[in-house]
């Protein structure tokens, strides 16, 4: 904790002097980000640093491996749905990022089994994504990480246009879905064009 109240210190003392008129701002007025982000919750992966972004620009939800569930307005907790619908039917973002990476845990994870002490949830979760598995095991062993890894993404993006709500939007020309991958080790960020396949940005 010691650790967390120096850097607590020095964002009081080093930036919050210089970003105290924006976040004054976005108090009085509330915030209206243009884009959302969907990331990994990944330590390594910060989309706000990626993106060099303000406070206030971004609406962001990270959970394990940057996945949304298909569209299921049920009983259960919804945690990802709910940030995805109060994002684009209340802030009326204009974009959505689904932001993957490269060495994901949670990808990992659907490739070879979740670790035995992360059986309650992570396995479970790590179902949306099978389809990119049935994908991935297709490819060669080296390859296989980093092709789960895109093929999550789209399988993400897929299914975020089972949201009425979202696929209404994007059809109306109001939304844009986007797919793009971080590779940590090098720091750059490759696009998802048109073909499925990810290029440098
Ligand atoms: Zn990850």
């Amino acid at each position: 904790m010691q650790e967390l109240l120096a850097g607590y210190r020095r964002f009081r003392e080093e930036i919050w002097p210089r970003e105290q008129a924006r976040f004054e701002a976005l108090a009085a007025v509330g915030q209206s980000p243009k884009t959302m982000v969907i990331a990994c919750s990944d330590s390594r992966v910060d989309p706000q640093m990626i993106f060099a972004a303000a406070p206030g620009d971004m609406f962001v939800v990270r959970n394990v491996a940057n996945l949304v569930p298909p569209y299921m307005p049920d009983a259960a907790f919804h945690g990802t749905s709910a940030a995805l619908e109060f994002a684009v039917r209340v802030l009326r973002v204009e974009r959505v990022v689904v932001l993957g990476h490269a060495q994901c845990g949670g990808v990992r994870a659907l490739l070879e089994g979740a670790p035995p002490a992360a059986q309650d949830f992570v396995a479970g979760w790590m179902s949306i994504a099978q389809a990119a598995r049935a994908a991935a095991l297709r490819c060669d062993p080296a390859d296989r990480q980093q092709a789960c890894e895109h093929a999550a993404i789209r399988v993400t993006l897929d299914n975020l246009l089972t949201f009425p709500w979202v696929a209404e939007a994007v059809a109306a020309g109001r939304l844009s879905l986007i797919g793009g991958h971080f590779v940590v080790a090098t720091g750059k960020l490759m696009l998802m064009g048109p073909d499925g396949e990810f290029s440098l940005a």
